[in-house]
């Protein structure tokens, strides 16, 4: 478990700049925390990550009490209530990114219509049905939508990836907007073929242990 450090805080920072650079989210939407003994750290409210400094990154434990001098991620309630559930992650992202958030406009996940969606965990990624932002009702869509799972998209809003820690829950997020881009694309010329329940069971148990190289002799 992470201690709040300011090293853990410069690189929650860094990694919300990221989000930015990488095309998965613009202005000041989408927001970022990490585990921590006690609670988590989380991204201020409606700050551009370009002014970030460590000491605006807010402490909030798992009862919601908020430490710092910003106030946190108005998403503090999903931050926390996956953090609480999730014992075996320690990253919250949420972004707008825009093809995610232009399918979950239509309020449709995305199907098996690549293997690749097994990256989230399951044979599909779903999309989490709308709340306000900011809600408790939209944290506990979250929550379900991620039953079992590493992402989902929220409706009308954008998409939430997990991970064990910054890099993990980022690169999860850059793969289901490249998701969402090949199906959007794939739906604009023709009606993209869904890998059967079967096969997908298949490629579920193939990434048990996919992309796991042994160790080097040292
Ligand atoms: P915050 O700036 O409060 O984190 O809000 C951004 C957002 O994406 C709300 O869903
Ligand atoms: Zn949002």
């Amino acid at each position: 478990m992470l201690e709040d450090t300011l090293e853990l805080r410069q690189a929650l920072i860094q990694h919300a700049r990221k989000l930015t650079s990488a095309g998965l989210t613009r202005n000041t939407s989408g927001n970022l925390s990490h585990r921590v003994t006690g609670g988590f750290l989380v991204t201020p409210s409606g700050m551009d990550y370009d002014r970030l400094e460590p000491d605006d990154i807010v402490f909030v434990d798992f009862a919601g009490q908020a430490t710092g001098r910003r106030l946190p991620s108005s998403e503090w309630h999903f931050h926390r209530e996956i953090l609480a559930r999730r014992n075996d992650l320690a990253v919250v992202l949420h972004a707008h990114s825009p093809f995610a958030t232009s399918l979950a406009c239509l309020r449709e996940g995305i199907p098996a219509f690549h293997y690749m969606v097994a990256v989230a965990g399951g044979a599909d990624i779903r999309c989490a049905p709308y709340a306000t932002f900011g809600t408790e009702e939209l944290s506990h869509h979250a929550v379900a939508a991620l039953d079992g799972r590493k992402a989902c998209l929220l409706a009308n809003h954008g998409l939430i990836a997990l991970g064990t820690d910054f890099a993990s829950a980022h690169k999860l997020a850059v793969e289901v907007e490249t998701l969402a881009e090949m199906y959007w694309r794939a739906r604009q010329i023709g009606r993209p073929v869904i890998l059967d329940a079967t096969e997908m069971a298949v490629v579920l148990e193939k990434f048990r242990s996919y992309g796991k190289q042994p160790e080097l002799p040292a």
